[in-house]
């Protein structure tokens, strides 16, 4: 079937679903098809814009009918990995849940929000906030992000210490499955044990295996109170050793552990010179510590002062303060958010996205540093993130004597020595981020044949025809 064709198809489908939308004009288009960094530019024959779950079920019945036609899920489209971009000018249909963006319902006594896949993070929050809860996901791109796709890349973000990654907050779900069924799973139960957690299969899945339409979400009280600390460091195995005692001081209510290098706060302070670094001397490394505590202020902050004290008295932190206004807090975040941007006016960033035990990020960042360092003179390592969860990101930026396009044709080495030892580590390649096309390689490079069989399988089994973003996250 030609585009063409395929367009006048969806059209006689619109007029029998006049809430059905598609787009086909490709500057109407473009939008959808590249994302945010302008790095991956796609095609596809349309775009289309279902308003609820009958229409999307129409679209996975077309696509059955029309031979070679596959639908590409989008939710924000702030994925980095290229997963919810389409590829294809005359067979592929983005399927934009943008308009599938209601709070369905909140029940406090439960603490569960339900909502449609469409749904923004942010607007899930607010919704969650004036009903007096937290929904503790929380991402730089929760603007623009949509649920449906914070679930389909298991998104973590700055809380997972505390709360988990999107998975570990969904209760119920219901999907449209790749025969054009639908299954109800919007169970609000956190008690199910009737057989397989099908659910988990979506969580994760990039939209290769069906299209969320709707979710239930877990919701918590919210702390009475927050405290934030922005402390030097000597060494990640002194931040490993003050983040036990923090989590055992606060008892368990460490929400961030976000661990910063020197040379990430040097490239803040020269190119956000607005931003002010709270400590007086320098140190090797900094961790941004956050507790939040469902007792009074005043408790937190004799909590932090206390755990502050305790690891000046062990050695385990060389400075440290603790934020005394919102403002002071809103500081110490915008440093640990501006490191990607500064590091960026620095050149050529070759970026790896890992996880490995928390107890092994010491011997990892030591490990990959000396492997890079000796591999090319000057290069520069700028790890940074989420300590607390064993995610960082292992960024290396040019030497500075050294041409950006000279120095990013070596990204392949620098993966390989990189990934090796995440591999040997018994890490992850991809903490956050998802496969989607970008690391869809690197992937089967890493999991063992037994592991891509059962991908494939439950792939062959929940999408024979091969309708659901084909060509991502498994080949
Ligand atoms: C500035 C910035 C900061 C970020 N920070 C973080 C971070 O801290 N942590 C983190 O984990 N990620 C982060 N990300 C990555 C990104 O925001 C997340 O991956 C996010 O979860 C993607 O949501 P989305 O709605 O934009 O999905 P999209 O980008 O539209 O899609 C992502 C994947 O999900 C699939 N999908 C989308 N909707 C559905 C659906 N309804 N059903 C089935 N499949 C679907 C798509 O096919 C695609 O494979 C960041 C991105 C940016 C731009």
């Amino acid at each position: 079937m030609s585009a063409a064709e395929l367009r006048a198809t969806l059209e006689r489908l619109c007029k029998e679903r006049p809430d059905l939308r598609f787009l086909s004009d490709s500057e109407e288009m473009t939008p959808y098809l590249r994302e945010w960094r302008d790095a991956y530019r796609g095609e596809a024959a349309a775009v289309a814009l279902p308003s609820s779950v009958e229409d999307v079920v129409a679209l996975v019945k077309l696509a059955r009918e029309c031979d070679g036609v596959h639908l590409v899920p989008q939710g924000g489209n702030t994925g980095l990995v290229g997963g919810q971009i389409a590829f294809d000018s005359e067979h592929a249909i983005t399927v934009s849940m943008a308009r599938m963006n209601r709070i369905l319902e909140i029940d406090p006594a439960n603490n569960t929000l339900t909502c449609e896949a469409g749904a923004l993070l942010a607007d899930v929050q607010a919704a969650a906030d004036d009903a007096n809860k937290l929904f503790p996901l929380s991402l730089a791109s929760q603007g623009s992000c949509r649920i449906g796709g914070v679930l389909s890349t298991n998104a973590g973000g700055c809380e997972v210490l505390r709360y988990g990654c999107a998975g570990d907050l969904l209760l119920g779900i219901e999907v449209v499955l790749s025969d054009g069924s639908v299954w109800d799973g919007m169970r609000p139960l956190r008690k199910d044990n009737t057989g397989y957690d099908l659910k988990r299969l979506f969580i994760g899945a990039e939209g290769t295996l069906g299209i969320i339409t709707r979710a239930v979400l877990r919701l918590f009280p919210k702390p009475r109170s927050l405290m934030c600390a922005f402390v030097g460091i000597d060494s990640p195995s002194a931040g490993l050793s003050l983040l036990r005692e923090a989590e055992e001081m606060s008892g368990g209510e460490v929400t961030a552990f976000e661990l910063m290098p020197r040379i990430a706060i040097e490239m803040v302070e020269r190119h956000t010179p607005s931003i002010r670094i709270p400590l007086e001397s320098d140190a090797p490394w900094y961790v941004l510590l956050e507790i939040s505590s469902s007792r009074e202020e005043k408790d937190a902050i004799d909590r932090t002062e206390k755990i502050l004290a305790n690891a000046f008295d062990k050695n385990l932190i060389l400075d440290g303060t603790i934020a005394n206004s919102k403002a002071q807090e809103e500081n110490f975040w915008s440093i640990r958010e501006s490191i990607s941007e500064s590091q960026k006016r620095e050149g050529g960033s070759i970026k790896h996205d890992v996880s490995v035990s928390v107890s092994r990020m010491p011997e990892f960042l030591e490990r990959a540093t000396r492997a890079v360092e000796e591999a090319l003179a000057g290069i520069r390592v700028v790890a940074f993130g989420h300590m607390g969860d064993g995610n960082i990101h292992f960024n290396l930026s040019q030497p500075t004597d050294m041409e950006r396009d000279a120095f990013m044709l070596e990204s392949e080495r620098f993966h390989r020595i990189v990934y090796d030892i995440i591999a040997d580590m018994g890490g992850s390649i991809s903490a956050e981020h998802g496969i989607g096309i970008a690391k869809l390689e690197e992937n089967a490079r890493h999991k063992s044949g037994v592991e891509q069989n059962l991908m494939r399988a439950l792939k062959r089994a929940l999408d024979p025809g091969g309708i659901f973003n084909p060509g991502k996250l498994i080949d």
